[in-house]
């Protein structure tokens, strides 16, 4: 086993392989010289869960298998990185290997802390409880829905950073649309609770969807954190993050978004910053105390909606980015913070958020984007997945 590689890459999500497909395509030295650890054998496109979650989609068709997104130029580690030693230019495996490398690319995505919340382990996929932040049991989003004969449907937002941030709330309107197709909105009370003081942070989209919750007749509660669940009782417990105070509501369906956070083993590591993130220069991706080290995707400290989408602005500047310093060139390339969040309104229906690190919005399309429009969902139920598998995947988009 090759135990050096000119670049190392932890991580085979989405960002690992972006960076390691956009390297391979730019520099064929490399070829052979990359290696990427990751431990499990499928990559999802995260994003479908949502579709799937909204019974349009079959859960099966969001993986591949890791081996066939993995750039053949590359090597495969599958292992779990267990620790760093940045001054050694090394890692080490749980299975106690050790790699050396001449350029690190730090990119393990985002933990979710399902014991956040205490309760919520025991019940979740039962009791009308779901999430579609977990492949094992999104497809109880939908029977959760399709099952539904009223009461109140709880949607949840958490008090910590989340990967797509507008996730939360799109399961909710596509809830909305199939309990009026199933004929049971009139008889349903459906309740958004956020620990957010607002529906979304950047005000153009926050206006659209502040028209679209009132159409729906939803009722919003912000700066409420969920903290309990007692599936067998329906209950959930929420703290009112202003006051401190406990409010015990009921429910014949929750969706829990889950606390996330950095992975343990980063926070553990000479990398993180006080808060457990990877800590890298908001503009050039590099490590902020280890020059050849660079991390990207939501296990970093950059302060933006944490994307996919944001992914695919930030992997060239982390691929320009290692092959001016490797050819002793200052880093010139610099990321604007771009994200974006498809925020499904309905079953035919999108809002597309576009918007970079001051909370302007940087859209891509000659239209207004904050208008819902039938194109949009379309375009992230068919267009993007392919994009994603045959194009950013490959490094060609
Ligand atoms: P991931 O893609 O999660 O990959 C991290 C990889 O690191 C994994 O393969 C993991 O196995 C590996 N890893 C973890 N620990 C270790 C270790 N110790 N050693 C080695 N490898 C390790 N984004 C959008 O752009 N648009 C959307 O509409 C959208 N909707 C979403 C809806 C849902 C329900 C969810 C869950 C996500 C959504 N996202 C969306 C977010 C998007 O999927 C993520 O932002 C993106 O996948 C993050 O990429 P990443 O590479 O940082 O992490």
């Amino acid at each position: 086993m090759k135990k050096h590689y000119t670049v190392l890459i932890i991580g085979g999500g989405t960002a690992g392989i972006m960076v390691a497909a956009r390297l391979l395509r730019s520099f064929k030295m490399l070829h052979g010289n990359i290696g990427i650890v990751e431990p499990t054998d499928v990559h999802y496109y995260q994003p479908l869960w949502t579709l799937v979650g909204g019974g349009v989609l079959d859960k099966k068709k969001t993986g591949r298998n890791m081996r066939t997104v993995i750039p053949k130029e590359a090597d495969w580690i599958k292992a779990r990185v267990e620790s760093f030693s940045p001054y050694q230019n090394s890692i080490t495996t749980l299975d106690k290997n050790i790699f050396t490398y001449d350029y690190l690319v730090v990119a393990p995505g985002i933990q979710v802390n399902w014991n956040g919340i205490k309760g919520l382990r025991e019940t979740l996929g039962k009791n009308n409880v779901c999430s579609n932040y977990s492949y094992e049991h999104v497809h109880y989003t939908w029977e959760t829905i399709r099952t539904f004969k009223g009461g109140n449907a709880i949607f949840t937002h958490p008090n910590t950073p989340v990967k797509c941030g507008g996730a939360p709330q799109k399961i909710m309107y596509l809830a909305e649309d199939a309990f009026h197709k199933s004929g049971v909105r009139k008889q349903s009370n459906i309740i958004f609770e956020s620990a957010n003081p607002a529906i979304f942070d950047v005000e153009k989209y926050r206006k659209s969807l502040e028209k679209v919750i009132e159409r729906k007749g939803i009722n919003t509660y912000f700066r409420e954190h969920l903290i309990e669940v007692e599936g067998e009782k329906k209950q959930a417990i929420f703290e009112d993050l202003e006051t401190g105070c406990r409010i015990k509501k009921n429910f014949q369906m929750l969706h829990v978004t889950p606390p996330m956070e950095a992975p343990t083993f980063i926070k553990n590591s000479l990398l993180a910053d006080e808060k457990g993130w990877i800590d890298v220069h908001k503009y050039t991706l590099q490590h902020k105390s280890f020059s050849n080290i660079f991390g990207l995707g939501d296990a970093s400290n950059l302060p933006t909606s944490k994307t996919g989408a944001a992914i695919r602005k930030q992997a060239p500047v982390v691929v320009k980015n290692i092959i001016d310093l490797m050819q002793g060139r200052p880093l010139e390339a610099q990321y604007d913070g771009y994200s974006s969040c498809p925020i499904v309104t309905g079953y035919n229906k999108l809002v597309l958020a576009e918007f970079d690190y001051n909370k302007q919005p940087k859209e891509t399309m000659p239209f207004n984007q904050a208008i819902e429009r039938r194109s949009m969902y379309y375009f992230k139920k068919y267009l993007l997945p392919m994009m994603y598998w045959r194009g950013m995947l490959k490094g060609r988009l």
